[in-house]
């Protein structure tokens, strides 16, 4: 089976503003991609016993805003296959209430935050009442982490180094920073070796697939493998192309003096059950 723990759900384009659209351009470049969020589509394009973390996200000063009751409803029509999480914009009013309102009256089971899209740090004390819920509700945190083509979004808001401070007063939070904080996969990885509660998802990476080698390669030689979560950023890729293009990037090596990705480890990877280690089984 293969969880993949990074999915979304919104309304393409009504949850967006025109500005977001149009950066948005640049997360692929020269790929057309559709942004539309169709269940058929995800699920035709993945094993059928998947199962998918689905989630919005809010972030104000970027143009992103998903309604916590459409990812609710999105999950709840294919509930065997997929688990919600809620998402909070910590610079806007109300959020605390969102955080609330999300776990308690649409019952869903953990958390995503936009730190760089939204332009607040996830160690920040006004955080503190968020990492404190997360703890006694034992809801799991998946942030962004990594950068973004959104001019306004701040660098500086994204840095996986961030996370360890965090990690270090709430040590029983599960923590999955996205994207191994492409391209400071370094410091994403250095983070996720020092807290046991701290993973990283590889979503949204086989497309860049030099880096991801490299990336996959630094995670061998901490030996941190068993900290990578599967996930694949949906609608920007799917689940068997992201597993595809896991499975080639030792064709790098081919004639070459290049060390080898353990390819035992690369099928763990794919096959991690990520639903366990996060506590929502
Ligand atoms: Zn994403």
């Amino acid at each position: 089976m293969i969880i993949d723990v990074h999915s979304h759900a919104w309304n393409f384009p009504g949850d967006f503003t025109a500005d977001f659209i149009a950066q948005a351009n640049r997360a692929r470049p020269g790929v057309e991609i559709d942004l539309r969020v169709k269940f058929d589509d995800y699920a035709a394009t993945a094993p059928p016993d998947t199962k998918t973390i689905c989630f919005g996200g809010k972030a104000r000063l970027s143009g992103v805003w998903v309604d916590d009751r459409h990812v609710a409803d999105y999950c709840a029509a294919h509930a065997d296959r997929l688990i919600g999480f809620l998402s909070v914009d910590p610079t806007q009013p109300g959020w605390e209430d969102e955080l609330e309102h999300g776990h308690r009256a649409l019952g869903l089971r953990g958390i995503k935050l936009l730190p760089m899209y939204a332009g607040f740090r996830p160690d920040e004390s006004r955080l503190d009442p968020l990492w404190r819920y997360a703890s006694q509700h034992a809801l799991p945190v998946l942030l962004h982490t990594g950068t973004t083509f959104i001019a306004q979004a701040p660098l500086e808001c994204t840095l996986p180094r961030h996370l360890d401070p965090v990690a270090a007063r709430f040590p029983d939070v599960k923590i999955i920073m996205a994207h191994l904080g492409h391209p400071y996969e370094g410091e994403c990885l250095v983070t996720v070796r020092k807290h046991a509660n701290v993973f990283a998802d590889i979503s949204a990476l086989h497309y860049r697939p030099w880096q991801l080698y490299h990336s996959l390669m630094l995670a061998q030689e901490y030996g941190v493998w068993g900290k990578l979560l599967f996930g694949t950023d949906y609608p920007f890729t799917t689940v068997n192309a992201t597993v595809d293009g896991l499975r080639k990037l030792n064709d790098f090596t081919r004639g070459t003096g290049l060390p080898r990705l353990d390819e035992a480890q690369i099928e763990a990877l794919i096959h991690r059950d990520a639903l366990a280690l996060l506590g929502l089984t």
